[in-house]
């Protein structure tokens, strides 16, 4: 390679080198060199063409086909230098230089421009290529949003320039992905999600982003004006697939969980508080949860719980309550619910606190043992103290649905405590999905012909279909308090009354008993006759009580009104 003889030359070309440094935007300094070189190389038309074919790396490829000079006046039949150079990645670059009309090049100037293309080519491969490294690390390749590294380096460059109080993060997790893959394939399912992503990209602006997590999982940053209508876009999203015979329309919705970036400490705070809100949003089954120093507050709480429940068990921390179940035809105590409470350094702690981190946590199926083999144990000795018991229910949580032999079991429990069967209820809550409710089927199938009795526990709060009522055996339908009318209630309107009275049709109708939950009021009572529900559990009557009241119950078992 020569040396330039020229002065200006030298001293265009380390500009450009300079400017280079900085920027993104190659071309526009390439046409400025260009510019400012052509009189003195007395150049009439510059041509340039680079191609650089689509590739998993470069998934847009590279396509430019421009006139980087004209003067207007570079006639077809002049004198061209043609400089050809094969890219690395199997692509073209194509440089046509043509002399003035009425000009000459000496051959001092050809090297010149020779070295120069050459130079230029050096320049702006290295560019592109670590344009391409800097994007790649920060692209998420099967989708083309950004990655994790790619979020938090533009959310880190907006901290920094205190931009961020007014932005909001989102951590979301496409809802009913997985019905894709049953559709599609799994690769038609990637497709689909390239989709999925391009069209949540599409939504944000300015200095909004977003980014894939992995999976189904995803992030952005949401400028707080438009996160009203962000979360309506990713709850309505709409991607339309087509391969082979198949052409579906989805509606995307998602689970997010939301935090604001006011007052954040430092950028790992981030992710912890909108994962936070997430992981809230998924356990209650909401579409959207905020972040607050509350939620986290109980958070730690829950952990807390899960962390001590090991040691808890073994020191006989939980205690199980009894709740007597009335009947109304003759105001006698015909069965209980066990309801389990944790005793911890002296406080009294009611179930919702720590049952559904046990829920997400695992163990709540061992909890729920350890109620039964207690109710068993109080069984076996009233019965060797002569008082006459009642069926006691238990609660059951749903993920026993997911153990292989959830009734045996509850079985082995029961006879090895020399308990019959007559004496246990098993409570069950309504199911979240279809799987879900054939497996329960089973299961309740499994204890009924065992000889023990099924309810399903909260009844018309669920996903409950009335089809599951009608294949799936209960016994008894424990319907939620919210459905009980209430008197003191202005709104108790007739229609609450005709609905109240229509479950109860219907529960009749299917040959199954019902029981009232959370009557509070005498006043109710009337309501239930006139549809006749004649089994009640509420404070009407009596709260959940210490083994020793309840022990008090039955000896008694009368009540009044
Ligand atoms: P649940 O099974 O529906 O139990 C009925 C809940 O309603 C009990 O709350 C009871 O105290 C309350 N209740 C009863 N009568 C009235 C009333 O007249 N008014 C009002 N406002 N409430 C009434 P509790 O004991 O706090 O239990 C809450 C939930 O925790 C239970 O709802 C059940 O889902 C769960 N749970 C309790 N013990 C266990 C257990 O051993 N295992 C499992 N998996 N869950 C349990
Ligand atoms: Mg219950
Ligand atoms: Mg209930």
């Amino acid at each position: 390679m020569g040396s330039f003889k020229n002065n200006l030359l030298s001293k265009e070309l380390r500009c450009f080198m300079e400017s280079m440094k900085n920027t993104d935007e190659w071309y526009p300094l390439q046409k400025q060199l260009i510019d400012k070189l052509a009189d003195e190389y007395s150049i009439g038309k510059y041509t340039f063409r680079l191609q650089i074919p689509r590739s998993t790396l470069r998934p847009q490829g590279i396509l430019i086909d421009d006139i980087l000079y004209d003067s207007g006046a570079a006639d077809e039949g002049n004198e061209c230098i043609h400089i050809h150079y094969d890219t690395e990645d199997h692509g073209h670059c194509d440089n046509d230089i043509r002399v003035r009309n009425g000009m000459n090049w000496t051959q001092e100037q050809k090297d010149d421009l020779r070295l120069l293309v050459d130079l230029i080519h050096i320049i702006i491969s290295r560019n592109i290529i670590s344009q391409l490294l800097k994007k790649n690390l920060s692209t998420d390749m099967m989708t083309g949003v950004s990655n994790q590294l790619g979020f938090f380096t533009h959310v880190g460059e907006m901290m920094s320039k205190g931009l961020v109080k007014d932005y909001y993060t989102l951590f979301f997790n496409v809802s009913n992905f997985k019905y894709v893959n049953k559709i599609f394939s799994h690769q038609e399912g990637d497709v689909v999600l390239v989709k999925y992503s391009q069209a949540v990209r599409s939504r944000v602006s300015g200095d909004e982003i977003v980014g894939r997590m992995g999976g189904d999982n995803f992030v952005a940053l949401i400028h707080k004006d438009h996160l009203e209508d962000f979360l309506y876009q990713i709850n309505h999203l709409e991607v339309f697939h087509e391969a082979g015979d198949i052409r579906k329309k989805f509606v995307f919705q998602a689970t997010t969980g939301v935090a604001s970036m006011e007052n954040l400490n430092d950028s790992s705070e981030i992710m912890h508080r909108c994962s936070m809100a997430y992981q809230v949003a998924r356990r209650t089954g909401q579409r959207t949860v905020y972040y607050s120093k509350e939620l986290s507050a109980k958070i730690e709480q829950q952990q807390e719980a899960v962390i001590h429940f090991v040691d808890a068990l073994k020191n006989h921390e939980f205690v199980v309550y009894y709740q007597p179940k009335v009947c109304l035809d003759n105001l006698e105590i015909c069965g209980a619910e066990a309801l389990v409470r944790w005793f911890r350094n002296g406080v009294l702690i009611p179930p919702l606190q720590f049952i559904p981190a046990f829920e997400s946590a695992g163990n709540v199926c061992e909890l729920d043992y350890y109620v039964l083999e207690e109710v068993c144990r109080k069984l076996a000795q009233w019965k060797e103290e002569g008082k006459d018991p009642v069926t006691i229910s238990v609660n059951f949580s749903r993920k026993h649905l997911d153990e292989d032999c959830f009734v045996d079991k509850v079985m082995e429990i029961i006879q090895r405590n020399g308990i019959e069967p007559k004496y246990i209820e098993v409570e069950l809550t309504e199911s979240k999905d279809f799987q879900d409710y054939l497996i329960m089927t089973e299961v309740v199938k499994g204890f009924k012909t065992r000889g023990i009795m099924c309810s399903i526990d909260d009844f018309g709060t669920g996903y409950s279909s009335l089809n599951m009522l009608k294949n799936t055996p209960f016994d008894i339908v424990k319907i939620d308090r919210s459905f009980i009318p209430q008197t003191d209630s202005r709104e108790t309107t007739k229609k609450e009354v005709a609905l109240f009275h229509g479950m109860m049709e219907m529960i009749q109708e299917m040959g199954m008993n019902s029981i009232a939950e959370g009557v509070e009021q005498k006043e109710q009572i009337q309501y239930l006759k006139d549809a006749k529900c004649y089994m009640v559990q509420g404070y009407v009557f009596d709260m959940p009580l210490t083994e020793e009241d309840f022990e008090q119950r039955l000896v008694h078992r009368k009540y009044e009104l």
